[in-house]
């Protein structure tokens, strides 16, 4: 297949110049299939295991009512949720994941000539979505340990300044911020400027000092909560996620959204798997023990590793991580590299773990030997 001629100076369209600003999304590669090689995903974070047969039954009897319309306002699911989580059902807003309502909240809060701050690198989607408004990026770097750098990000804050990002735990590098950095860090934000804090991967977090999101947003009028049905839950394929914001920015995000987004089928699924809670977190606990047994072999092998309270683990390997990641697609392993900077191993199936293992273990081995 040839490349689409996609350079917008060659049309007689007039489209935004904003555009010209907006990175693309670069998705997690499949691995290059080897005949008689067996091949893994560790490329998007991803859960292995597919859905448990009460989701799956769930998604089969929402397929039935494919003629209709989905239920715009999410009531079912939205009243779970505020029941779950003991908010009221004003403060939630179901989206397309939450990449979905990230998008109606940048959409909600700024337009050309605003900013928006978060740390860098973190979630790859930010750069698109604030650009897309024609908003800037006030990207502040993370600390020399990949974690966010909160008092920085503080000081970064100028009038323009519409919202922060902060994404705990960090994809790619899977720290997360403890509850009294953040506290720290909200005391400093001026009201008028909304705090999300993205919860993505928050089931897999253990780290007992850790951020409660919804616990932070109660206490603060501007913050807010993203979380998501993709990860821990397994749903990526159906698009479901949501925030938790307080009413006025709610209603404010809700106006953002493309009507009728979230499908029956995901709210179905979304809910089928709030009721099966408990089975999908012992899943949730194989991951997390998998990802202490890679976290554990890698730095027997010599790997210096950011702390991960995440389903990912993350190899500072700067100018080698290209190579790496081609070298891991040789074995059948394909794993997310961010050029020049590191690469993002999602933790997978035992087998697949044990592959990451195996190539981490032999590509040292090769360096030592130069
Ligand atoms: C995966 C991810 C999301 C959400 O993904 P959706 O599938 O859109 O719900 C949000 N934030 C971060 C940091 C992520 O890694």
């Amino acid at each position: 297949m040839t490349e689409p001629n996609t350079d917008a100076s060659t049309s007689p369209v007039i489209l935004r110049e904003a555009l010209d600003m907006v990175p693309a999304y670069q998705p997690g590669k499949r691995p290059t299939p080897r005949p008689g090689v067996p091949s893994y995903k560790a490329s998007s974070n991803e859960n292995p295991y597919p859905p448990l047969p009460s989701v799956v039954a769930a998604v089969h009897q929402a397929g039935e009512q494919a003629n209709r319309y989905p239920d715009m306002f999410c009531v079912d699911l939205t009243q779970t949720l505020a029941d779950q989580l003991g908010v009221p059902e004003t403060d939630i807003v179901v989206g397309t994941g939450s990449s979905g309502v990230l998008s109606q909240l940048i959409n909600a809060t700024t337009a050309a000539g605003d900013s928006v701050v978060y740390a860098w690198r973190s979630f790859e989607a930010y750069p698109i979505m604030v650009a897309l408004t024609g908003a800037r990026s006030i990207r502040v770097p993370l600390t020399a340990d990949a974690r966010h750098d909160l008092p920085a990000m503080a000081a970064a804050i100028d009038d323009t300044t519409r919202v922060v990002l902060v994404c705990t735990p960090n994809n790619p590098t899977g720290p997360a911020i403890t509850q009294a950095e953040l506290d720290d860090f909200v005391a400093q934000v001026p009201q008028r400027v909304l705090v999300v804090i993205d919860e993505a991967y928050l089931e897999f977090n253990q780290d007992p000092a850790t951020v409660d999101g919804l616990a932070t947003y109660r206490a603060h009028p501007n913050v807010m909560v993203l979380r998501t049905f993709s990860k821990a839950y397994g749903l990526a394929g159906l698009r479901v996620g949501y925030g938790v914001a307080h009413a006025p920015v709610a209603q404010a995000l809700r106006k953002c959204a493309v009507p009728f987004g979230v499908s029956h089928t995901a709210q179905l699924a979304a809910l089928a798997s709030l009721s099966a809670r408990d089975e999908l977190l012992v899943r949730v606990k194989d991951i997390v023990a998998e990802r202490d047994r890679v976290v554990a072999g890698l730095t027997e092998q010599g790997w210096d590793l950011p702390d991960t309270q995440a389903n990912f683990v993350w190899l500072a390997l700067g100018e080698q991580s290209a190579d790496f990641a081609a070298f891991a697609n040789e074995a059948g392993l394909s794993l997310r590299p961010f050029a020049g900077e590191g690469v993002r191993c999602s933790i997978d199936i035992p087998a697949s773990n044990d592959l990451l293992l195996k190539v981490a273990g032999q590509w040292r081995k090769r360096q030592a030997a130069g």
